[in-house]
């Protein structure tokens, strides 16, 4: 799948490093490592312990002779704690380059490029509630996903832009996720599940610190919407109740709701921080990626929700997801990467003057997105645009505490937050 010549086309990781000596080296590896993947070696699967880490059980080689179903670690953590979210999958190639090799080497797991031996990874542990069951029986772990300090609850997974044929976003693979049934306010088994979940994952001193919500958008309801934000509200009362407080580190990740809806999510439950998804900071290259968000809400909606969540839930506290680097996507998108992060950043710095911070995630162009054959950008790109968000957000004093690289661990530009 790879371009035999690609790494004479670009900067390699070892150039990047140097031509900006302040950016931490570990990040540049972090981003290196999701923008062209992972690839196990039979030796070093032999070090996943699935009684010990956190896995999932994934079907590698899908459809094809030598289909098997695999525990696959859901992330890894450098030695110096710097999370990382890249599946560590065998299957599943970038377009365009190769990916890194995790290999063993003198008895360490250890990330291999091109025969050179870098960091050393581990595998995230698996929480203390794993292997447990509700008093309805269901098995605790097939209700949430969970990073080093936060369990995230996902009530629908599906998202209604796909409803529509062409209207999902073009960088998207979740369409041919199947997670279960969808949930409903009438379902209360699902509710006091989670409740229980949620009071034992407090349980486990020094854990976690953040509970996390997501779900798939759904515009239905007696006002657009209204079925999504009366979901969030039910489930997250749910797991509230088993910290007791009236507000606890919670995050939302969902659409983008009316002042009314917001002002609920915020007074009926204890949801502090609220995100909902830009994703591509250019109105034109908006409605082309994301054609179902365009239709339903529109480019300036969805920054005007923004605005409004500063108002309730304050500044720092809202902040929008990017999908970095995907605005290079052709044959709509920027044609060169001087003139992209030139609008992006100036698009973000306008938006962060309304209070909003930044999460941005790295493209990747999965197997079943519209854009699985595109070619994301170079490590040079994300160096200079996560830089550029972290310095757009410092500008502006907003903090990213629930999205940083405690929390989530997700967002090059969030783990910059840890050197302000
Ligand atoms: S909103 Fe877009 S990115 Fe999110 S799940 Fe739906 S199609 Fe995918």
């Amino acid at each position: 799948m790879s371009t035999e010549n690609w790494r004479s086309n670009e900067l390699s990781l070892k150039e990047v490093t140097e031509k900006y000596p302040d950016f931490p080296k570990l990040i540049a590896l972090k981003i290196d490592v999701d923008r062209r993947g992972i690839r196990f070696t039979d030796e070093a699967y032999k070090y996943v312990d699935p009684g010990f880490h956190y896995t999932q059980k994934v079907v590698v080689h899908k459809g094809e002779p030598g289909q098997k179903i695999l525990d696959i670690p859901q992330g890894f953590a450098f030695r110096d704690g710097t999370v990382s979210c890249t599946d560590v999958i065998t299957d599943q190639p970038r377009a365009y380059r190769d990916p890194y090799t995790l290999d063993v080497v003198e008895g360490k797991l250890r990330l291999v490029d091109n025969d050179e031996v870098l960091e050393e990874i581990s595998f995230w542990e698996k929480p203390d509630f794993f292997g447990k069951k509700t008093s309805n029986g269901t098995l605790m772990e097939s209700l949430v996903d969970v990073r080093p300090q936060r369990v995230t609850f996902t009530p629908n997974p599906k998202c209604h832009f796909w409803d529509k044929p062409g209207n999902g976003c073009k960088y998207c693979s979740f369409h041919s996720e199947t997670r279960g049934h969808e949930i409903t306010v009438g379902d209360e088994r699902y509710f006091q599940d989670i409740f229980e979940v949620a009071s034992e994952a407090v349980k486990q001193k020094g854990r976690f610190s953040q509970f996390h919500m997501v779900s798939g958008s759904d515009f239905s309801g007696e006002k657009p919407f209204d079925t999504e934000v009366n979901l969030y509200i039910k489930a997250m009362q749910s797991v509230g109740k088993a910290v007791k407080e009236k507000k606890v580190p919670f995050k939302l990740v969902a659409s983008s709701f009316s002042k009314e809806q917001l002002k609920r999510l915020y007074e009926e439950t204890p949801l502090t921080t609220y995100t909902t998804d830009l994703e591509v900071l250019n109105e034109e290259k908006f409605k082309w990626i994301c054609p179902g968000k365009a239709e339903v809400v529109g480019y300036q909606r969805w920054k005007q929700s923004l605005y409004d969540a500063v108002e309730i839930f304050g500044r720092g506290n809202v902040d929008s997801g990017l999908v970095g680097g995907v605005e290079l996507a052709q044959p709509y998108g920027f044609l060169t990467e001087e003139e992209a992060l030139k609008a992006v950043l100036a698009e973000a710095d306008e938006i962060a003057s309304h209070g909003v911070s930044f999460a941005e995630i790295v493209w990747k162009t999965g197997k079943y997105s519209y854009f699985y054959k595109q070619k994301t950008p170079s490590l040079d790109y994300y160096v200079q645009l996560a830089q550029g968000l972290a310095d757009v957000r410092r500008k502006y004093g907003l903090n990213i505490y629930t999205d940083d690289f405690r929390r989530c661990g997700n967002h090059p530009n969030t783990d910059l937050a840890r050197i302000d």
